[in-house]
């Protein structure tokens, strides 16, 4: 048997638990996975601490990320002793996740780990930085040029963090909004060149500002999104994943959209086809260093993931988190 933290309905709503599995308990998809790594994202934070039932079927194994190895596969794509990583598909909200030791996942969920990268790269980087990846995809498809300077909101978290790395290498001038000026230096070794206080974005503020970025990549969502895209010049875009201030977005107006040609680019990596996945991560392997993802991740055991979900909600962690599924 292996030990994986499950979400279940109980009567004092969903909780997620330590369980003991074997593999009678898992899904009956077509490729058995030895997990070696999961990762923390904000996400898994809302599912195991969160205010809200987030798992829409129950028992779960929850974490929406998981790397390992190849143990059994019936199908011909992938053999065993592939390295693979499985991100979103709804791991952890319809389907079981990555906080286990073994897991059968469907073989379309698959990537293959780049060379470039251990299994624990893989988990430094996770949702989080695979959606940064999309999030300056999306821009640079749209027409960005690569010296733009551009805004990254939420910056030391794990999107905004790997948003900076990314930027930064594809020779963007990157402004970093944070609410924590300890993380300066932190962010400053990533790419960041200059800083904004996060409070300075945030509350009710004018249809049109005054032109500051090219473009942005937003992990926050709330008046910050709306006061971003105030901000945008002419012709920018701004990419909007996330949601930590607030999913809804206050007083927003079109006035950015038709006077200046702003675009919200909206980006989704749960459901994110094969194609966008593939070249997000040639751009991780290409644009980020092992050294890098070693300065802004830290490895926890997975009976840690109780505490830490609940740090996570609470804006207090720095970069990213992987989680040894072992320990
Ligand atoms: P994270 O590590 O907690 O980073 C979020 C950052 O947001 C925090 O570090 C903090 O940055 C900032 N923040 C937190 N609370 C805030 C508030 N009340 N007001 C303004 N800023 C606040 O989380 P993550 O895993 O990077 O995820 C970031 C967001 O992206 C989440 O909303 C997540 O659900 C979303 N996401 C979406 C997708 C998708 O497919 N669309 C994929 C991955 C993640 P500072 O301390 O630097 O201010």
């Amino acid at each position: 048997s292996f030990r994986a933290l499950v979400v279940d309905d109980t009567d004092d709503g969903q909780v997620a638990q330590f369980r003991e599995l074997t593999d009678t308990d898992l899904p009956d998809h077509d490729v058995l996975v030895e997990v070696e790594y999961s990762s923390l994202n904000y996400k898994d934070g809302l599912v195991i601490a969160g205010p809200q039932k987030m798992a829409r079927r129950t028992p779960l194994v929850a974490g929406a990320d998981l790397a390992g190895t190849v143990l059994e596969s019936s199908n011909p794509d992938w053999k065993p002793g592939d390295r693979v990583v499985v991100n979103g598909w709804g791991l952890s909200e319809t389907q079981s996740g990555g906080y286990t030791r073994r897991q059968r996942v469907k073989p379309e969920w698959l990537v293959r780990i780049p060379d470039a990268f251990s299994t624990r790269d893989a988990m430094a980087i996770g949702t989080a930085g695979y959606t940064s990846a999309l999030c300056l995809d999306a821009l640079e498809r749209y027409g960005i040029a690569s010296d733009a300077e551009l805004l990254v909101t939420g910056a030391a978290g794990g999107v905004g963090s790997i948003a900076v790395a990314l930027a930064a290498a594809a020779g963007h001038t990157v402004v970093a909004a944070t609410g924590r000026p300890e993380t300066h230096d932190f962010l400053s070794e990533l790419g960041a060149s200059s800083f904004v206080d996060r409070a300075e974005l945030q509350g009710k503020g004018r249809p049109l500002g005054k032109e500051r970025w090219d473009a942005a990549v937003d992990a926050v969502g709330g008046s910050t999104l709306v006061n971003v895209l105030s901000q945008i010049r002419y012709g920018g875009a701004v990419a909007a994943c996330g949601l930590t201030e607030s999913p809804s977005m206050p007083d927003a107006t079109v006035m950015p959209h038709i006077l200046r040609g702003v675009a919200l680019l909206g980006v989704d990596s749960v459901m994110a086809p094969a194609p966008l996945r593939r070249s997000a991560w040639d751009r991780l392997a290409r644009d980020l260093p092992a050294s890098t993802l070693d300065s802004l991740s830290r490895v926890e055991p997975l009976s840690d993931v109780p505490r830490l979900a609940e740090e996570i909600l609470a804006g207090k962690v720095r970069g990213r988190v992987v989680v040894d599924v072992t320990a």
